[in-house]
């Protein structure tokens, strides 16, 4: 039977972007239809979700809510699942044409890894499935009728500045940072940074992991990585800019000398609808520039020194297989003890280095080595943190 409208999955509705993604969907409900929606924590809200858009499916992988809640939305039209593991399995089904992953963290990789492998389109907001698993998806990208789309505005910016063009042309890829909240502190005013200024950021509204990741400008060291499998360059060929306005939202240079960019507000909701509709683009009632009253748009270089984690990020490509299995690992257990008040800001890189030059990898990188990796990681970092042994 043919369907006339494009079915879609939401995983990780409950989040900033998966809630963006169900606005957009709203405004075009004639075009889009959701079928599955999932959160980990947020029963109260996946419940609201599901009731308001019909969901087929509904997901709570927070396994702590086991017994908090045994139905979400109506249960004569929306079916439950309680489960950490479940979507890996319901990204397979036939009624779905497009998984928006919008996870946090590694544990978007799995079901970006499957929904590829049952053929699916993938819109992914989740960057830590290419960082940790680039090498692994890229090999299913070879064999699958499936794809996958940015939704990070950095990327899909970049996708659309290489439309019409032969990746043979492409000489650099200019990836933009806003540099985030601590753009212009000095290294000794960053050893006192309390959370919540951490968590300001001044231009983007995000989830909490993201907005830290902006403030230690880690956010753009997995950005480049992300860049690295999505368009398959080297890392040597892909340059970040400090760019502190986030209206250009990365840039392509060509062999000519000439650049191509995408510039617009900086708005989430553009990126998600693109990669929805892509190849087309679709109305947005969103905010629109005044490009008269723009008088300047600023750039400059990335001091690596005030902000190491980007270096470590493009270092831990370098090193080998596992080096961005464990910078994300680490990296994610090195946030939540910040947010936890437990380390300092400043010791998010440490922890980071730390792992990176102790643990080896010298596996064959496949799913079942990249989760062992990953664990060994977490374990070594969760004891550093405590210990304070960085
Ligand atoms: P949020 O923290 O706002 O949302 C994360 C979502 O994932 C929530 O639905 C949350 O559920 C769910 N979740 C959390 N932990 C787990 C877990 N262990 N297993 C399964 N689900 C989980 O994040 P964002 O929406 O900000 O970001 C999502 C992804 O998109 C990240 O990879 C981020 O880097 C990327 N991204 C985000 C941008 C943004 O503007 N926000 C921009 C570009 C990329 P619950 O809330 O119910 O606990
Ligand atoms: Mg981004």
């Amino acid at each position: 039977m043919k369907h006339n409208k494009i079915r879609i999955a939401i995983l990780g509705s409950t989040g900033s972007i998966g809630q963006q993604a169900l606005e957009i969907i709203q405004k075009h409900n004639k075009l889009f239809e959701v079928v599955l929606l999932s959160g980990h924590s947020n029963w109260q809200l996946l419940d609201e979700q599901a009731k308001t858009f019909n969901a087929k499916h509904a997901v709570l992988t927070g396994f702590e809510n086991n017994n908090a809640r045994k139905q979400i939305g109506d249960p004569a039209k929306t079916r439950t699942y309680i489960d950490p593991y479940i979507l890996n399995e319901l990204v397979n089904l036939p009624e779905i044409d497009i998984v928006l992953n919008s996870l946090v963290g590694f544990a978007g990789f799995f079901p970006t890894y499957h929904a590829l492998k049952a053929h699916k389109k993938v819109a992914l907001a989740n960057k830590e499935s290419l960082v940790v698993g680039g090498a692994i998806i890229s090999e299913l990208l070879t064999e699958s009728k499936g794809s996958l789309i940015p939704i990070d505005s950095e990327h899909s910016a970049m996708l659309q500045s290489l439309i019409g063009e032969k990746k043979e042309d492409i000489e650099e890829i200019i990836i933009t940072a806003s540099g985030g909240p601590f753009r212009s502190l000095s290294l000794e005013q960053m050893h006192d940074v309390s959370v919540e200024q951490a968590l300001q950021h001044p231009n983007w509204s995000m989830g909490s992991k993201i907005t830290i990741d902006s403030a230690t400008m880690m956010n753009k060291g997995l950005e480049i990585i992300e860049a690295h499998w999505l368009f398959d360059l080297p890392i040597e060929k892909i340059t970040p800019v400090v760019h502190p306005e986030s209206i250009v939202h990365s840039m392509v240079t060509y062999c000519d000398g000439s650049t191509k960019a995408q510039l617009g507000p900086p708005d989430m909701k553009v990126p998600i609808l693109y990669a929805l509709s892509y190849p087309r683009r679709l109305p947005l009632n969103s905010s629109r520039m005044d490009w008269s009253q723009i008088n300047k748009l600023h750039f400059e270089p990335v001091d690596y020194s005030r902000f190491p984690c980007i270096e470590l990020a493009i270092d831990s490509v370098k090193m080998h297989k596992g080096g961005p299995a464990i910078l994300n690992a680490a990296n994610e257990i090195a946030v939540t003890h910040f947010l936890e008040g437990k380390i300092k800001y400043i010791d998010i890189a440490k922890v980071i280095e730390r792992c990176l030059n102790q643990i080896q990898f010298n596996s064959i990188l496949s799913y079942d080595s990249l989760v062992e990796l990953d664990q060994q990681t977490r374990d070594y970092a969760r004891t550093i943190c405590q210990h304070g042994t960085y």
